[in-house]
């Protein structure tokens, strides 16, 4: 189960090849997150994004999947699962998934990934009072606190509107009470690996209370991956060779043990099984003779199941480790 499915990374050392010369076999832990990429459809384009969503795409989850998903998991111990796309706020059956998933005992956490400005756009006015109605666990994307920064990687005016969208979601309490949980994450702002974790929420803390009021509860930084948007990018501006020596060289083995792709199960918008969100987007799908579908899978016979692995995964391994959860190590 490895090889890259994106051929053209220029590593002088496969991923494979380094998890095995540390003694790695990287195989599947217990299921006890489903993340579920609701598809590509975003009111942004932002640079680094490994999905390549925006505005026109099509690509979005129906009702006939989303209760499929609800049946299967209905049957699981997954105790949290993890939403994302695209801005899973704009897909019309946003609201009925996340109340069908509220009706299953077992889950204990719901989180909505959103990128903030959806929740100011025209016929979105109410969608923080839902999601905290239903106490969802909001992750922000926020690349800075710094206006500049956050325009540039993200669009002209999305930082007066991520703050925008923070004040409101703090006015109904997220970020401020124990059961409206509000972290930020963030990414780096071009080809080089996030600082220290702790010691950027700190910053964070100090610099978005003072100028602007407002509280979160952690920040995550996670590493931009090799991939689609960010990929292109890189190869444009003729330092992706330089990027992928930076990852391989910060490979930290102390990483490995904690990859989400250990206990995350990774779910297109069509119902497919990958190991993560990064080989989702690489189109790394499951397979057993033919590709899998989540109503295929026993969950409980996927523990010790080898992930499938390229050389993007050094994304997830440099310095002090990636996931959708912030650094690892
Ligand atoms: S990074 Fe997030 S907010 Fe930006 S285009 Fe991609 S899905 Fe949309
Ligand atoms: S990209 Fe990261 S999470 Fe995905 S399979 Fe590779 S190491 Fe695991």
């Amino acid at each position: 189960m490895t090889g890259s499915h994106f051929p053209d990374l220029p590593v002088r050392r496969s991923f494979a090849r380094t998890l095995a010369d540390h003694g790695f076999s990287l195989r599947r832990a217990r299921t006890e997150i489903l993340q579920l990429n609701l598809g590509k459809l975003c009111n942004l384009t932002c640079v680094h994004c490994h999905v390549n969503a925006g505005p026109k795409r099509k690509e979005i989850i129906t009702r006939e999947t989303i209760d499929r998903i609800l049946t299967w998991l209905a049957d699981t111990e997954i105790h949290t699962v993890d939403l994302t796309g695209g801005a899973p706020e704009m897909i019309p059956d946003f609201r009925y998934l996340l109340e069908g998933l509220r009706r299953i005992p077992q889950i204990e956490t719901v989180i909505d990934r959103c990128n903030l400005t959806i929740l100011l756009e025209p016929g979105h006015e109410d969608t923080a009072e839902f999601l905290a109605a239903h106490r969802i666990k909001i992750v922000a994307s926020m690349p800075c606190y710094e206006p500049a920064n956050v325009n540039a990687q993200r669009g002209e005016g999305v930082f007066d509107g991520s703050i925008a969208g923070l004040q409101l979601l703090n006015r109904l309490g997220y970020g401020r009470r124990d059961d409206l949980i509000l972290d930020l994450v963030y990414n780096p702002n071009g080809g080089f690996l996030p600082p220290d974790q702790a010691e950027l929420e700190a910053e964070y803390k100090r610099e978005l209370k003072e100028h602007f009021d407002i509280d979160f509860h952690q920040l995550f930084t996670i590493t931009n991956m090799p991939i689609a948007r960010f990929s292109s990018w890189l190869k444009r501006s003729g330092k992706l060779e330089d990027y992928m020596e930076t990852l391989l060289e910060a490979f930290n083995p102390s990483s490995v043990e904690g990859l989400m792709c250990r206990n995350t199960l990774s779910i297109g918008w069509e119902g497919e099984v990958f190991d993560c969100d990064f080989n989702q987007q690489l189109g790394m799908q499951w397979k057993n003779g033919n590709p899998l579908f989540l109503w295929d899978i026993d969950p409980g016979q996927v523990v010790n199941r080898p992930i499938a692995v390229g050389d993007h995964c050094f994304g997830c391994t440099a310095g002090h480790g990636s996931s959708c959860g912030g650094a690892l190590a």
